[in-house]
């Protein structure tokens, strides 16, 4: 009788609806003036851009909402085994042109809109970026969800929604300044709060033992509890009606917060200190490469790992009685070592909570977690355990115990070899006593990735050359990818059509090896032709984001120019430094030349972009050279044209949609061995830009696609590096004249003597190439010639414009192998073994 009536519910329900949202240019016209009146309140007859984008959003995040409840109650019903993508930061930037286009509801949008008076890409234009992470790192975990949807596999990515994502990059005289990003001002419509599905997160307090059925027990108490909200936001997949979760936690007080306080009588006090936990989630840490001992870093990563298994757990348990399941049902996957709480966590969980036994719930945790690695430096993250003491005791000890059983294992293979125990041992001694994250996720993991082949041999060689001893087994190479969904489709819509014209079908966009039939059309004249014509009006495009960018410098490029770009995070290795002095070299030589030489010169844009850390000095004044170098150049009359210098402020996700595709060369300068793969290789690549670049992370897989013709290579190889650094400290007297190659001399003499002014400014930077201060740590020097060699090589090869479309139709055509949907099927297969799971139309 009650399946009866459930029945009859459901058909009443059903009737009452009028099936699933149409996505004909009318049904959405009519869905987007519902929203202008009922959800932004505006007038239908009167709303601008920004409230046409917000309806416009909300009739897309309708439809996602459809399908992405049909995917989870097929999840629901089938019960797949599921993998939780476990990272601190996603990269997301806009959301509307890519979710119309994995809806396939794009030309539809945009006929609605054009009706209703609006032009899509106006509206687009619209969405602030969604900057939850710093770089590499973060963008990855974006492009890898898009993947996960697509391929149908039945993930959750887990994440923090700080509301203050990563910091807006000002420049006030050539100096960066930090603004805070505060997203959330204008509302989220990519986000669904859940306000029904909160946790409590605990920290502080002390453990107890107590006597639980004749045997002593640990107990924690906790001293503060914070809830944990969950905002979701749909990831839809192309191609498929899946759509997965991103579910991204937020600190709120709790509601059972702190009663006592109230009591005091002082009740203002109670409630701003409330609103402390609050501040947990608040902001994202704007540094990529350490976050060392901070209390409140600490706290977000317990905060996030506690929120996401508790749901994982409550999940599995609505599914399941029997942990011993849990390995054949789950696979956590950690991104960094961010997220490696997660360990302890879960052993805390079930022998605490579930009264599992030790060795039971040991065993278990050995089974679900994979581990990936971003990191070249054997120094990785750590944490004090004085912080862990107070914050999170319990976790202190189950490390320590699972340390013991660890080092207790090793006796057994190794013996007494205390060195190799110290250096393994998951909590490293010393002034400061601290958990070597690293450490613990390899020991806990079945597989540790590495994002390159270079980068897996380094962690098998160097990084992790121990662990790699003793097991072997558990070293993988996955090497990253990007999405072509984002790095083409969305934001290369000429060059969208012009690979399906030539290819004669469009799925290359969830199949990027076909891409490697454009081959079949490299001789083809009118191939080349509409190739330029796309190229063209990408540099027009971004030309013209320059001209009104920097309209105080009243810079304009010419479309004739090289376009020469080098967008990333500014940090010393990645050697903007080098790039820079490669500019000054440049210009001395232009000044130095006659006007028929002149005539054969190349004329560049040079382009640079990225942030740096607030508190990287270096990388500060990194910015402000390049700056002052652009006053001085683009001011010189006598250059003219033959040579621009241009920084883009502020290089976010959707900066680099337009950057990218504009661009005719791009520069990946890393010393190699210090680039664990990099990714925004792989989107030039994809956008047809000719690499300029070392042989350093996953560019070496890039020279095995494309061929090392098909690319400027320069600089030392990863086997010299070494080598190199010794011989220059070996060096008696290594400021002789002659041991600096002349040009690099002279140009760092410019700057050090201030002929771009700021002196005194410039100085640290200047020592950091020079011995005896940095001792050029990252071989600016010894690499400075076959650079410029590169660098001619380069504009060699644009004078010859045939030449270069064929070099840039070949690096789009040997793209497919960079595709995250490579990277995603790979760890599917051989890391977390989940299978698709198609949610049927
Ligand atoms: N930041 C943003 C916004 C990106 O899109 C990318 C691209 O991959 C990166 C950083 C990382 O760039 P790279 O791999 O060149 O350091």
């Amino acid at each position: 009788e009650g399946l009866g009536e459930h029945r009859a519910k459901a058909e009443r329900m059903y009737s009452l609806m009028d099936g699933f949202l149409k996505n004909d240019p009318i049904s959405l016209q009519k869905d987007i003036l519902h929203h202008v009146e009922y959800t932004v309140a505006r007038s239908r007859f009167s709303f601008d851009d920004f409230e046409a984008y917000q309806a416009l959003a909300h009739t897309v995040r309708d439809r996602l909402i459809e399908r992405w409840h049909d995917t989870h109650i097929y999840f629901k019903r089938t019960k797949p085994k599921r993998l939780y993508f476990l990272s601190l930061e996603f990269l997301m930037g806009r959301s509307l042109s890519n979710s119309v286009i994995n809806l396939g509801i794009e030309d539809q949008c945009a006929e609605a809109l054009n009706q209703l008076g609006f032009e899509f890409e106006v509206v687009a234009e619209q969405e602030g970026d969604a900057a939850l992470g710093n770089g590499g790192l973060a963008r990855l975990s974006a492009c890898q969800m898009d993947s996960l949807a697509t391929l149908d596999y039945p993930a959750w990515g887990y994440g923090l929604r700080y509301e203050y994502g990563l910091f807006r990059q000002i420049i006030v005289d050539g100096f960066q300044h930090e603004k805070p990003d505060y997203w959330l001002n204008f509302g989220n419509p990519w986000e669904i709060e859940r306000i029904h599905v909160t946790y409590e997160v605990k920290f502080y307090g002390t453990v107890e033992e107590v006597e639980m059925n004749g045997e002593k027990q640990k107990v924690w108490i906790p001293g503060e509890t914070v809830e944990a909200v969950a905002y979701d936001n749909p990831i839809p997949g192309y191609g498929t009606r899946n759509t997965i979760n991103l579910r991204l936690w937020a600190a709120k007080p709790s509601s059972k917060f702190d009663l006592e306080a109230y009591n005091t009588g002082d009740y203002i006090n109670s409630v701003v200190n409330r609103q402390k936990a609050e501040t947990i989630s608040n902001v994202l840490y704007p540094d990529d490469r350490s976050h060392q001992g901070k209390e409140l870093r600490l706290k977000q990563q317990y905060f996030f790992v506690s929120a996401s298994l508790q749901d994982i757990m409550r999940r599995f348990k609505e599914e399941h009685t029997n942990f011993d399941e849990l390995p054949e049902k789950v696979a956590l996957h950690l991104n960094d070592t961010h997220p490696s709480l997660s360990i302890a966590e879960v052993m805390r969980m079930l022998v605490d909570e579930e009264h599992l036994g030790w060795h039971k719930a040991w065993d278990i945790v050995c089974k679900i977690f994979s581990f990936t690695t971003h990191t070249m430096v054997t120094d990785g993250e750590k944490i004090p355990v004085d912080l862990l003491e107070s914050l999170l005791p319990r976790h202190l000890e189950i490390l320590y115990e699972i340390n013991f059983n660890f080092l207790e294992e090793l006796k057994k293979r190794i013996g007494l070899d205390y060195s190799r125990l110290a250096l393994l041992s998951i909590v490293e001694e010393g002034a400061m006593k601290s958990i070597r994250m690293a450490n613990l996720a390899i020991v806990c993991s079945h597989t540790v990735n590495g994002v390159s082949k270079l980068h897996l041999e380094r962690l098998k060689t160097k990084t992790f050359k121990d662990f790699y001893g003793l097991y072997p087994e558990k070293f993988q190479c996955k090497t990253n990818g990007v999405t072509q969904r984002r790095w083409i489709v969305v934001s290369n819509p000429g060059l969208r059509d012009l690979i399906s014209k030539w290819l004669g079908t469009e799925a290359w966009i969830r199949d990027a090896d076909l891409l490697s039939g454009l081959r079949d059309h490299l001789d083809n004249a009118d191939f080349h032709l509409e190739w330029k014509m796309v190229k063209k009006v990408n540099k027009m495009r971004l030309a013209e984001y320059i001209e009104a960018f920097l309209t105080l410098s009243l810079l304009q490029v010419s479309l004739d120019a090289m376009f020469d770009v080098q967008v990333k995070r500014i940090h010393e290795y990645k050697r903007q430094l080098l790039n820079i002095f490669g500019i000054i070299h440049r210009y001395n030589c232009l000044k130095n030349m006659d006007k028929d030489s002149r005539r054969k010169v190349v004329p560049r844009v040079c382009i640079i972009g990225g942030k740096a850390a607030p508190g990287y000095e270096i990388a500060k004044k990194i910015i402000k050279l390049c700056h002052a170098v652009a006053e001085k150049i683009n001011n010189d009359t006598d250059i003219g044209d033959l040579l621009k210098v241009v920084f883009i402020p502020d290089y976010n996700v959707s900066v680099a949609e337009l950057v990218i595709p504009g661009a005719d060369l791009s520069q990946h300068l890393s010393t190699a061995g210090n680039e664990a793969s990099g990714t925004g290789n792989m989107k030039f690549l994809m956008n047809g830009c000719l690499l300029l670049a070392t042989a350093d992370g996953s560019t070496v897989e890039i020279i095995e696609e494309i061929g090392e013709d098909n690319l400027f290579l320069f600089g030392a190889k990863v086997h010299e590096v070494e080598k190199r650094r010794q011989k220059r400290l070996s060096n008696l007297a290594p400021l002789q004249p002659a041991k600096v190659p002349l040009h690099f001399a002279r140009v760092l003499r410019m700057v050090r003597d201030g002929y771009f002014g700021h002196k005194d400014y410039f100085k640290s930077l200047c020592e950091t190439v020079e011995f005896g201060f940095g001792n050029d740590y990252y071989l600016l020097t010894s690499d400075f010639g076959s650079y410029l060699e590169a660098q001619a090589a380069a504009d060699k090869a644009f004078v010859n414009q045939d030449k270069w479309t064929r070099m840039s139709i070949l690096s789009v055509a040997g793209s497919g192998r960079f595709s995250s949907d490579r990277t995603i099927q790979d760890y599917a297969e051989s890391t977390w073994k989940i299978n698709p799971c198609r949610c049927p139309l």
